[in-house]
């Protein structure tokens, strides 16, 4: 029996997490829950699973400190970080600390402060195994093979505009940019896989997941997500992960990596049905928050905690209707172009960068 804390309960990941959790009621306890501010949802899931410690960070002036409390305990072994934005950053910090396996579907913490991440789970012995559906399909190839790898590849489903003209893009609707093609997630997300600033998240996420430098790291639309990443060994050869979309398999994989449990609740993969698959290049003039993103990621430093932030303000204000999609891009590159890159020495340094980021957007934004 593990303990498991969900952070973000109430959210898209963190609900399809108690549907995973639900069917195996004889391995997981679920000991603690937090959600951001929906009381209600919130009550719910307390009142079905009855768990020892259940917060609303919202209760708490929207800080970290249930979070933290939640993902400490020591009644808990797996924390399930299902946090959206910046905001899940000191619990994933805090959880690594305490040596426990953070399930990490809250990539931001990843990309705004990977170095400090990874110097947390040394220090603290703790795990971090990615939620992500494109990192558990690279983890899923890599698992058990000791060879190095020479290349990785994430796929992107291209978002509702892959085929769109520029300008049309330009002038997407909140409502245009919500409809999804192939997932149904919370709606920070969904608009960044709308622009792709959700790839470029992800290749910083795979850089400090598994080491890899950016050059060995690729990205390739396909429409149908069913392929959700394709690893390269040295001598050429190319394994991949493949299923119907669901985060059911990449959350219940994150609980027993790198043990597999029979689980009845995914649908079965058929080939036939998934039928042809397509792979096509990004087109980077158009999706130009991918390409900031990426040059983010290679500058290093403080450069991704201030793409990531001037990116959740952007995006908050497009979901607002206080900002056109096509600024979105624009926003995050005037204020990469404004910033000075420092070094990531510690959680002050990574809090400074987001904070003055978050200011320089609201002010481009207008
Ligand atoms: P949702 O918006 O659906 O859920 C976010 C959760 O975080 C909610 O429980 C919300 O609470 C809570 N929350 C929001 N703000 C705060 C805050 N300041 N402090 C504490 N809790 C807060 O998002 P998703 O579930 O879609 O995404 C969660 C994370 O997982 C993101 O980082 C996303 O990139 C990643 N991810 C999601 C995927 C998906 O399929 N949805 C796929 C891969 C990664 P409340 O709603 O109560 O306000
Ligand atoms: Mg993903």
């Amino acid at each position: 029996m593990r303990g498991v804390a969900v952070l973000g309960s109430t959210g898209s990941i963190g609900c399809s997490t108690l549907a995973v959790l639900r069917r195996h009621p004889d391995r997981f306890r679920l000991i603690a829950l937090t959600g951001g501010a929906n009381g209600a949802r919130l009550a719910e899931q307390t009142r079905e699973w009855e768990p020892r410690y259940s917060a609303l960070a919202a209760d708490d002036g929207g800080g970290a400190s249930c979070l933290i409390e939640a993902a400490c305990r020591p009644d808990v072994d797996i924390v399930v970080n299902a946090v959206v934005g910046f905001a899940g950053l000191e619990a994933t910090l805090a959880a690594l600390r305490a040596g426990k396996r953070v399930a990490l579907a809250n990539k931001e913490s990843l990309v705004a402060a990977g170095e400090l991440v990874e110097r947390a789970r040394v220090e603290g012995g703790g795990q971090l195994v990615p939620v992500d559906s494109e990192h558990s399909a690279i983890l899923q190839c890599l698992t058990e093979r000791p060879s190095p790898v020479s290349r990785i590849i994430l796929t992107a489903s291209g978002g509702p505009f892959r085929e769109w003209p520029a300008d049309r893009v330009a002038a997407a609707t909140v409502t245009q940019a919500l409809n999804h093609p192939t997932w149904r997630m919370g709606a920070k997300i969904t608009v960044d896989s709308a622009t792709l600033a959700n790839k470029a998240l992800e290749v910083i996420e795979g850089h400090f997941l598994f080491g890899v430098p950016y050059q060995s790291i690729e990205v390739v639309v396909h429409p149908q997500s069913v392929v959700h990443g394709f690893v390269e060994f040295e001598d050429g050869s190319v394994l991949a992960q493949l299923g119907f979309p669901s985060m059911e398999l990449p959350i219940l994989y994150a609980l027993t990596y790198p043990e597999r449990l029979p689980d009845g609740g995914v649908r079965r993969f058929d080939p036939v049905v998934a039928g042809p698959l397509t792979f096509e290049p990004v087109r980077v003039d158009v999706f130009r928050a991918f390409a900031l993103g990426v040059a983010a990621g290679r500058a290093g430093g403080t450069a991704p905690a201030v793409f990531n932030a001037a990116n959740e303000v952007a995006v908050a204000r497009f979901l607002e209707g206080r900002l056109p999609f096509g600024r979105i891009a624009e926003v995050i590159d005037a204020v990469l172009g404004r910033h000075r890159i420092e070094p990531v020495r510690d959680l002050e340094a990574v809090k400074a960068a987001d904070r003055w980021a978050r200011a320089a957007a609201e002010k481009e934004a207008g």
